[in-house]
């Protein structure tokens, strides 16, 4: 390989023969052709995966190949990246640059259906195109090594890791609610909706329940939150990811209700302002809604609930957003002090943050203060500032008002309650993370199958050695309008001999780009999703250029 290593003297001796410098006029096209022909000739850009001296794993995130073709933001991406793997080629490192095609998914459908084809034969074109004009860039990528998520010599593997998953309890499902646009026929993720319309069609969206694939990510939060320090990765990009993990310490708190038997739990970050807790708001879709409403607040509160249904949880984030509820005519007994205080319903309290119930401290949160203002409910000072107005002080003061931790610092007030709440019975010591579970299912068609038959109202892992799990042909591959996965259609793929049914559910596109750095270091490998060997010898990547998108 040495004698075809880029060294600042193949520029002078190499690349421009005598009879390029003396031509006339500098035929570009002809050089880069001669050039991109020796190279693939020689395998210029092949590293020896087995036995390279200085392994330098350089790793472009791998694009989506759309019919239009490769746009020039792939392109000045790409070559930024390639840059720096001939810099380091050019310092003698064994470069591994490899590439590949991000197929499945939501646009490569969509795009199909809006030129009346079918995806299975649109993208195999698409891949041809990208690949023809990215070997036009003259990037020095290992086309040897190249994969496509839809290609089920991959997503075979894209299956046996769901397998391994599910078989240790990270992949289950459950009914969950989930953003819905009636027209594209397709749960949308939380950035495909705005103001209530769905991003690609206009149309309102609506939240659904549905039976879903969601991987168990949570188990992980703390880890995945520690580990942030080992990474070498922009501040800015850490932040991100700290933000959406969303630790925060504080207590769970059981507020027993004045009607029931029930207790509404909620959880905050300031046990010590409980004293100036003066009302309570549920999530529109809290479970306790339907049973603690009042029969004269049944309407109202129905009504409000379906106008929520429309709103995404970005937009209910908004704290821009005028503050909407409305009052159940139910009241839960503060802890404390055994008062009694209102239960609303309101929209800026999301079922997935917490458990979905809160207390209200007016006082001393931005959000509450506005919204116990709108509907002009009780406001009591609890927190003392340090210095300026305590009415909006959210920081750490000292307790004011507030029973037997008056007088104690916000840190001492807080372990004092806490420790109160845990020998009374009425709440515990908590860590809360933002951060949900993923859901991982789709009800659409091009994607990769779950590898997952249902028995008798079970559900098992199809056998390994009957993998992969390919779709069905279907002509009419079309979302349904109830929801039901296309795959649902093809009565005698769902059907095995046997009495079970398949799993009808798609993966997202994610299920293949999630770990295809690991498949370009052994992409011929039948046994195995990557060889020991080959992952032992070249990982970690080196470099791997992506966007801040996908950091959270
Ligand atoms: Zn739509």
């Amino acid at each position: 390989m040495t004698e075809t290593r880029w060294t600042s003297s193949c520029f002078r001796h190499r690349i421009f023969s005598e009879e390029d410098m003396n031509a006339e006029k500098f035929d570009h096209q002809a050089i880069e052709k001669k050039w991109a022909e020796r190279w693939i000739a020689e395998k210029t850009f092949e590293p020896d995966i087995e036995h390279a001296e200085k392994p330098y794993y350089n790793l472009m995130m791998f694009p989506y190949p759309s019919a239009e073709g490769l746009h020039v933001g792939n392109v000045f991406a790409f070559v930024g990246s390639d840059l720096h793997a001939r810099f380091m080629r050019a310092q003698g490192y064994d470069v591994f640059e490899p590439m590949g095609f991000d197929a499945f998914g939501i646009h490569s459908e969509n795009f199909a259906i809006s030129i009346n084809t079918h995806p299975g034969r649109l993208i195999p074109d698409n891949i041809r195109n990208f690949t023809h004009q990215l070997k036009r860039t003259g990037n020095m990528y290992d086309w040897s090594h190249a994969v496509e998520t839809t290609d089920p010599a991959y997503y075979k593997w894209t299956q046996w890791i769901f397998i391994q998953l599910f078989k240790a309890g990270l992949a289950y499902q459950k009914e969950a609610p989930v953003t819905w646009c009636p027209s594209c026929n397709t749960v949308l993720a939380a950035e495909q909706a705005e103001d209530g319309a769905c991003e690609r069609c206009g149309t309102l969206v609506e939240q659904r329940n549905m039976r879903q694939w969601f991987f168990k990510i949570t188990a992980y939060a703390q880890q995945l939150l520690d580990n942030l320090a080992g990474i070498d990765w922009s501040e800015k990009t850490k932040s991100a990811q700290r933000r959406w993990i969303g630790r925060s310490e504080g207590a769970e708190v059981d507020f027993p209700l004045a009607a029931y038997a029930e207790k509404l739990r909620v959880f905050t970050t300031r046990p010590d302002t409980l004293w100036g807790a003066t009302y309570m708001v549920l999530a529109p879709e809290h479970a306790l809604v339907e049973a603690i409403t009042t029969p004269d607040r049944q309407q109202a509160v129905q009504d409000y609930i379906l106008e929520a249904g429309r709103k995404t949880a970005i937009e209910r984030e908004d704290a821009t957003r005028e503050k909407t509820g409305v009052f159940t005519g139910a009241y839960a007994i503060n802890p404390v002090n055994e008062k009694q205080i209102p239960i609303w319903v309101s929209d800026y309290v999301l079922m997935t943050y917490g458990t979905g119930a809160i207390m209200a401290v007016p006082a001393h949160d931005a959000r509450d203060l506005e919204f116990a203002q709108k509907f002009e409910l009780p406001i009591r000072v609890v927190v003392e500032a340090p210095e300026g107005e305590s009415l909006g002080f959210v920081g750490d003061g000292v307790s004011v008002e507030s029973g037997f931790i008056s007088g104690l610092p916000t840190s001492e007030a807080k372990a004092k309650i806490i420790e109160w709440l845990e020998e009374k019975g009425q709440g515990k010591r908590t860590i809360n993370f933002k951060l949900r579970d993923w859901l991982f299912s789709r009800q659409r068609y091009w994607g990769e199958p779950f590898p997952i038959v249902w028995r008798d109202g079970q559900h098992e892992a199809v056998a390994e050695n009957d993998l992969p799990v390919l779709p069905p042909e279907l002509d009419d591959y079309k979302p349904t309008a109830a929801g039901d996965p296309p795959l649902a259609r093809a009565a005698d793929w769902v059907n095995l001999p046997d009495g079970a049914t398949r799993e009808t559910n798609t993966m997202p596109q994610w299920a293949g780009s999630c770990w295809y750095y690991l498949r370009y270091l052994d992409s011929q490998n039948d046994e195995h999703f990557v060889g020991k060997s080959a992952e032992n010898y070249w990982m970690n990547v080196d470099l791997y250029v992506g966007g801040t998108e996908h950091a959270v």
